[in-house]
Protein backbone atom coordinates (compact mmCIF):
# COMPACT_ATOMS: atom_id res chain seq x y z
CA UNK A 1 0.00 0.00 0.00
CA UNK A 2 1.52 3.61 -0.65
CA UNK A 3 2.64 5.10 2.45
CA UNK A 4 0.21 7.69 4.13
CA UNK A 5 2.65 9.53 6.11
CA UNK A 6 3.01 13.19 5.05
CA UNK A 7 6.61 14.02 4.28
CA UNK A 8 8.05 17.01 6.06
CA UNK A 9 10.93 18.76 4.58
CA UNK A 10 13.71 19.20 6.71
CA UNK A 11 15.81 21.67 4.60
CA UNK A 12 15.64 23.71 1.32
CA UNK A 13 17.44 21.04 -0.82
CA UNK A 14 14.20 19.00 0.18
CA UNK A 15 11.58 21.37 -0.70
CA UNK A 16 13.50 21.80 -4.39
CA UNK A 17 13.54 17.83 -5.00
CA UNK A 18 9.95 17.88 -3.15
CA UNK A 19 9.27 20.16 -6.06
CA UNK A 20 11.83 18.06 -8.54
CA UNK A 21 9.43 15.13 -7.70
CA UNK A 22 6.46 16.89 -8.35
CA UNK A 23 7.04 17.68 -11.78
CA UNK A 24 8.46 14.03 -12.03
CA UNK A 25 5.28 12.35 -11.03
CA UNK A 26 3.26 14.34 -13.76
CA UNK A 27 6.18 12.71 -16.86
CA UNK A 28 3.86 10.82 -19.56
CA UNK A 29 6.94 11.23 -22.50
CA UNK A 30 7.57 7.85 -23.06
CA UNK A 31 4.51 6.35 -25.07
CA UNK A 32 5.13 2.71 -24.43
CA UNK A 33 6.25 3.03 -20.80
CA UNK A 34 3.30 2.69 -17.95
CA UNK A 35 2.28 5.07 -15.23
CA UNK A 36 2.18 5.68 -12.29
CA UNK A 37 6.06 7.16 -12.30
CA UNK A 38 7.52 5.71 -8.94
CA UNK A 39 9.76 8.00 -6.46
CA UNK A 40 11.21 7.30 -3.48
CA UNK A 41 11.35 9.80 -0.59
CA UNK A 42 12.40 13.04 -1.22
CA UNK A 43 15.78 13.01 1.07
CA UNK A 44 18.72 15.32 0.21
CA UNK A 45 20.93 12.20 0.47
CA UNK A 46 24.65 12.30 -0.45
CA UNK A 47 23.69 8.58 -1.51
CA UNK A 48 22.01 7.81 -4.89
CA UNK A 49 20.77 4.09 -5.67
CA UNK A 50 20.05 3.90 -9.42
CA UNK A 51 17.62 0.58 -10.16
CA UNK A 52 16.65 -0.20 -14.14
CA UNK A 53 12.75 0.74 -14.01
CA UNK A 54 9.84 -0.05 -11.41
CA UNK A 55 8.34 -3.82 -11.85
CA UNK A 56 4.37 -4.43 -12.20
CA UNK A 57 3.98 -4.86 -8.47
CA UNK A 58 5.62 -1.30 -8.09
CA UNK A 59 2.52 0.85 -9.21
CA UNK A 60 0.37 -0.37 -6.37
CA UNK A 61 2.89 -0.09 -3.78
CA UNK A 62 3.88 3.20 -4.84
CA UNK A 63 7.91 3.00 -4.22
CA UNK A 64 10.88 1.63 -5.63
CA UNK A 65 12.12 -1.71 -5.20
CA UNK A 66 8.65 -2.78 -3.01
CA UNK A 67 8.07 -6.06 -4.14
CA UNK A 68 10.28 -9.76 -3.68
CA UNK A 69 13.82 -8.27 -5.71
CA UNK A 70 13.30 -5.35 -2.52
CA UNK A 71 13.66 -7.98 -0.07
CA UNK A 72 16.91 -9.45 -0.99
CA UNK A 73 18.44 -5.93 -1.62
CA UNK A 74 17.17 -4.74 1.79
CA UNK A 75 19.16 -8.03 3.76
CA UNK A 76 22.17 -6.95 1.87
CA UNK A 77 21.67 -3.58 3.02
CA UNK A 78 20.70 -4.22 6.59
CA UNK A 79 24.12 -6.52 6.60
CA UNK A 80 26.14 -3.68 6.54
CA UNK A 81 23.72 -1.66 9.43
CA UNK A 82 20.98 0.45 7.48
CA UNK A 83 17.70 -1.75 7.39
CA UNK A 84 15.15 -0.83 4.63
CA UNK A 85 12.86 1.69 6.66
CA UNK A 86 16.34 3.65 7.26
CA UNK A 87 17.47 3.18 3.94
CA UNK A 88 14.24 4.42 2.21
CA UNK A 89 14.90 7.76 4.49
CA UNK A 90 18.23 8.05 3.90
CA UNK A 91 18.90 7.51 0.42
CA UNK A 92 17.46 8.75 -2.70
CA UNK A 93 16.02 5.75 -4.93
CA UNK A 94 15.82 6.41 -8.49
CA UNK A 95 16.40 4.25 -11.73
CA UNK A 96 17.41 4.55 -15.19
CA UNK A 97 13.94 4.63 -15.94
CA UNK A 98 10.79 5.42 -13.68
CA UNK A 99 7.83 4.08 -15.14
CA UNK A 100 6.94 0.02 -15.56
CA UNK A 101 7.75 -1.05 -19.30
CA UNK A 102 5.53 -3.73 -19.59
CA UNK A 103 6.78 -7.26 -19.59
CA UNK A 104 9.25 -8.49 -21.84
CA UNK A 105 7.01 -9.67 -25.00
CA UNK A 106 9.84 -12.43 -26.39
CA UNK A 107 10.44 -14.33 -22.63
CA UNK A 108 10.56 -13.72 -18.85
CA UNK A 109 10.89 -10.69 -16.69
CA UNK A 110 10.40 -7.02 -17.80
CA UNK A 111 10.73 -5.13 -21.14
CA UNK A 112 14.25 -3.42 -20.43
CA UNK A 113 13.74 0.11 -21.49
CA UNK A 114 15.07 1.24 -25.11
CA UNK A 115 17.70 3.60 -25.92
CA UNK A 116 15.04 6.71 -26.41
CA UNK A 117 13.31 6.06 -22.86
CA UNK A 118 16.79 5.87 -21.15
CA UNK A 119 17.89 9.32 -22.68
CA UNK A 120 14.50 10.80 -22.39
CA UNK A 121 14.42 9.51 -18.19
CA UNK A 122 18.19 10.33 -18.17
CA UNK A 123 17.05 14.28 -17.79
CA UNK A 124 15.45 13.73 -14.62
CA UNK A 125 18.41 11.74 -12.88
CA UNK A 126 20.81 14.56 -14.81
CA UNK A 127 18.43 17.28 -12.58
CA UNK A 128 18.39 15.26 -9.71
CA UNK A 129 22.55 15.22 -9.81
CA UNK A 130 22.56 19.10 -9.48
CA UNK A 131 20.33 19.25 -6.62
CA UNK A 132 21.88 16.13 -4.62
CA UNK A 133 25.64 16.80 -5.69
CA UNK A 134 26.06 12.87 -4.52
CA UNK A 135 28.82 11.64 -2.91
CA UNK A 136 28.01 7.99 -3.78
CA UNK A 137 26.29 5.94 -6.52
CA UNK A 138 25.36 2.59 -6.47
CA UNK A 139 23.91 1.11 -9.82
CA UNK A 140 22.07 -1.83 -9.62
CA UNK A 141 22.04 -4.26 -12.50
CA UNK A 142 23.91 -4.53 -15.63
CA UNK A 143 21.67 -1.30 -17.51
CA UNK A 144 22.39 0.78 -14.78
CA UNK A 145 25.80 -0.08 -14.09
CA UNK A 146 26.38 0.51 -18.16
CA UNK A 147 25.13 4.05 -17.42
CA UNK A 148 27.90 5.12 -15.30
CA UNK A 149 30.90 2.06 -15.74
CA UNK A 150 32.22 0.65 -19.10
CA UNK A 151 32.15 -3.08 -18.20
CA UNK A 152 31.09 -5.72 -20.55
CA UNK A 153 30.37 -8.79 -17.07
CA UNK A 154 29.35 -8.38 -13.82
CA UNK A 155 32.19 -9.48 -12.74
CA UNK A 156 34.32 -6.48 -14.26
CA UNK A 157 32.27 -4.04 -12.13
CA UNK A 158 30.76 -5.74 -8.83
CA UNK A 159 33.34 -5.43 -6.13
CA UNK A 160 35.26 -2.33 -7.45
CA UNK A 161 34.59 1.37 -6.70
CA UNK A 162 35.28 3.24 -9.32
CA UNK A 163 35.64 7.02 -9.54
CA UNK A 164 32.90 8.73 -12.01
CA UNK A 165 34.10 12.57 -13.20
CA UNK A 166 31.89 14.14 -16.25
CA UNK A 167 30.66 17.65 -15.93
CA UNK A 168 27.43 16.92 -14.49
CA UNK A 169 28.48 14.84 -11.84
CA UNK A 170 31.45 13.99 -9.56
CA UNK A 171 31.24 10.65 -7.16
CA UNK A 172 32.31 7.07 -6.33
CA UNK A 173 30.37 4.54 -7.74
CA UNK A 174 30.07 0.99 -6.38
CA UNK A 175 27.78 -1.17 -8.86
CA UNK A 176 25.65 -3.83 -7.44
CA UNK A 177 24.49 -7.19 -9.02
CA UNK A 178 20.28 -6.92 -9.92
CA UNK A 179 18.53 -8.54 -6.79
CA UNK A 180 15.99 -10.34 -8.98
CA UNK A 181 14.69 -13.79 -8.18
CA UNK A 182 15.24 -14.52 -11.76
CA UNK A 183 19.67 -13.78 -11.27
CA UNK A 184 21.50 -16.73 -9.82
CA UNK A 185 24.77 -14.55 -10.49
CA UNK A 186 25.40 -13.30 -6.59
CA UNK A 187 24.49 -16.94 -4.82
CA UNK A 188 27.82 -18.56 -6.76
CA UNK A 189 30.93 -18.05 -6.99
CA UNK A 190 32.71 -15.58 -7.90
CA UNK A 191 29.31 -13.45 -7.70
CA UNK A 192 29.05 -14.29 -4.20
CA UNK A 193 32.22 -12.88 -2.84
CA UNK A 194 32.34 -10.28 -5.42
CA UNK A 195 28.62 -8.97 -4.00
CA UNK A 196 30.69 -9.31 -0.66
CA UNK A 197 33.14 -6.78 -1.75
CA UNK A 198 31.08 -4.12 -2.85
CA UNK A 199 29.11 -4.39 0.55
CA UNK A 200 32.56 -4.12 2.16
CA UNK A 201 33.17 -0.98 0.18
CA UNK A 202 29.66 0.58 0.81
CA UNK A 203 29.81 0.09 4.10
CA UNK A 204 33.56 1.59 4.50
CA UNK A 205 32.52 5.06 2.14
CA UNK A 206 32.28 8.00 4.55
CA UNK A 207 28.89 8.43 2.75
CA UNK A 208 27.20 5.52 3.99
CA UNK A 209 29.34 6.36 7.90
CA UNK A 210 26.77 9.23 7.82
CA UNK A 211 23.66 7.24 7.54
CA UNK A 212 24.37 4.50 10.20
S1 LIG B 1 10.18 6.51 -18.06
FE1 LIG B 1 10.86 8.51 -17.30
S2 LIG B 1 10.80 9.92 -19.04
FE2 LIG B 1 9.60 8.08 -19.57
S3 LIG B 1 7.48 8.61 -19.00
FE3 LIG B 1 8.38 7.56 -17.22
S4 LIG B 1 9.23 9.21 -15.95
FE4 LIG B 1 8.83 10.09 -17.98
Amino acid sequence: MPSTQRYVPRTDTDQSIINHQADLKSCSRCPEMIQPVITGTPVASSIMIIGQAPGIREGDIGRPFGWTAGKTLFKWFSSIGVDEAQFREQVYMAAVCRCFPGKNPKGSGDRVPDKQEIATCKQWLEKEYQLLQPKLIIPVGKLAISQYINAKKLVDAVGQQFVIDTPNLQADCIPLPHPSGLSTWFNMEPGKTLLQDALRLIDNHSAWKEIK
